[in-house]
């Protein structure tokens, strides 16, 4: 069986990858089984000298597999250029933190006790297509320097990126099966969480593969971590700088075509502020520019694959029958859903209670501050929100109310190596990045000498 690569805006087919059989995903397995037993002796310098190994790489080649995801998944050249590059500094930040991330904690006992942290074999990893790279290095890094090896399997329509990433991790000198991709069907999921070399399985990815993946992790009695959906609030309070939070706005539901879990989706306003701040949010998405994701000047391309912009189409469509009003956008020609901006967007309608996973923006009037807060909160979802306001002492109060694992206040939300990162609610649990992210997926013995 063939999984077919298909670019989303030239619609080409731009490469085929044949299906693992089931005796080939066993002779991976295997293959998992023996690198780890040689990598988990291997130093910190060691796998740092190939982390870093692997970081001068993807700088190098930063163009040409921008490119690679640019052909397969629709996103700008440049910001497939800069997520390579982003996914090059994680590896240097585990290369030169993981051992010092990993030292011994001693505890305060009559006796001498304490906690080290020992790999616990392979990490299986399902990732998605939206960031193809990043997501990929961001658990692969922590768990490699850690000790431990991992198996990918990438969603179908990256399957280029999952064997460029595989190819520079060879080159980078690690040792084969310690970094390890499979194309493989959704059915031969079960048999990699079930074998004994998997200690745990992370995944990014909707609330339904979350929902189903865990169900079998938890039947396999393996840990996971979940990095699930999103419907982040975006918060603008009375005493914001309107002008620039509409600019970020902009940027946090726009950026990658609209389709992250952490785009900004539902802007809640204080009814004073909230003529002005569509206004202004108006302005600047119909100055965006949508079109061919290889061209210089082009802010946007295509959705990943038509049934996304399809999805997008039925929930606008809903949406305005539920009552919203729409300011910008509403077209949707095949993969291009043009950048659309609704307001009047309450509770009761699907653009608010649902993901929307592409270029769509809801603005929802507040009556107050604390009446945001309950918005904000009022979701199945609580991954990463933003506030704005100049009061910064009030921002943190309102901080510590908000439903979600991350609160950025008078900024872009965005992922970094050094903050943990993750959702609660159906948007997840367990971190990713910093030393949390790091220790998810090891063994911390304790030991006590008496
Ligand atoms: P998806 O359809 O859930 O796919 C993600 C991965 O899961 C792919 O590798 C996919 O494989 C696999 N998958 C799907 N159903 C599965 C099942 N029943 N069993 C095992 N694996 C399964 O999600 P997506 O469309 O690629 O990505 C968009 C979603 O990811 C959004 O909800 C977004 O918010 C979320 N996301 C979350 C984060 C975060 O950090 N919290 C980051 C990025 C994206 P196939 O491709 O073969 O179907």
């Amino acid at each position: 069986m063939i999984i077919k690569s298909v670019n989303p805006y030239s619609q080409a087919v731009i490469a085929e990858h044949e299906i693992l059989t089931n005796a080939q995903l066993t002779q991976k397995i295997e293959l998992s089984e023996k690198a780890y037993k040689s990598w988990r002796t291997t130093t910190f310098h060691e796998r740092a000298d190939k982390m870093k190994k692997l970081a001068n790489i993807l700088r190098a080649r930063q163009e040409e597999l921008g490119l690679l995801i640019t052909n397969e998944m629709g996103k700008i050249l440049s910001e497939g250029i800069s997520e390579v590059d982003k996914s090059a500094g994680n590896c240097d930040f585990y290369a030169e933190n993981a051992e010092k991330m990993l030292k011994e904690v001693h505890y305060d006992t009559p006796f001498k006790s304490m906690s080290v942290y020992d790999p616990s074999g392979a990490v299986f990893a399902v990732m998605p297509w939206n960031y193809p790279f990043w997501q990929v290095l961001r658990y692969a890094a922590p768990a490699v320097m850690a000790g431990n090896v991992t198996i990918l399997k990438h969603a179908s329509n990256v399957q280029g990126c999952a064997k460029a990433i595989e190819s520079a991790f060879l080159e980078a000198g690690f040792p084969e099966g310690v970094f390890q991709q499979v194309t493989i069907s959704l059915s031969q999921v079960e048999s990699i969480i079930a074998s004994d070399i998997v200690s745990g399985v992370t995944l990014t990815g909707s609330e339904m593969a979350g929902s189903s993946v865990a169900s079998l992790a938890g039947k396999h009695i393996k840990k996971t971590v979940m990095e699930l959906g999103g419907s982040d609030a975006f918060i603008v309070l009375d005493d914001a700088d309107i002008e620039k939070a509409a600019t970020i706005a902009t940027q946090s539901r726009m950026l990658n075509a609209g389709q992250a879990c952490i785009c900004a989706k539902r802007f809640i306003v204080t009814e004073k502020i909230g003529d002005e701040f569509a206004h202004l949010f108006a302005q600047k998405i119909n100055a965006l520019n949508q079109g061919n994701p290889l061209q210089n000047g082009i802010n946007m391309g295509p959705l990943a694959k038509l049934e996304f912009a399809n999805t997008l189409s039925f929930q606008l469509e809903k949406s305005l029958q539920q009552g919203a009003k729409i300011l910008v956008g509403g077209e949707q020609d095949n993969c291009n859903f043009q950048p659309t901006l609704l307001d009047f967007v309450d509770s009761n309608n699907i653009a608010f209670q649902e993901e929307t996973f592409g270029p769509l923006a809801t603005i929802i009037r507040a009556k107050d501050e604390n009446d945001a807060i309950a918005i904000a909160n009022n979701h199945r979802y609580g991954l990463a929100s933003a506030i704005w306001t100049e009061d910064r002492q009030k921002a943190y109060r309102l901080a510590r109310k908000i439903e979600a694992g991350n609160v950025f206040i008078n900024s872009l939300v965005r992922s970094d190596s050094r903050i943990p990162f993750g959702g609660i609610k159906k948007s997840g649990y367990g971190r990713e990045l910093s030393d949390i992210g790091m220790k998810e997926f090891m063994n911390m013995k304790s030991i006590i000498i008496e």
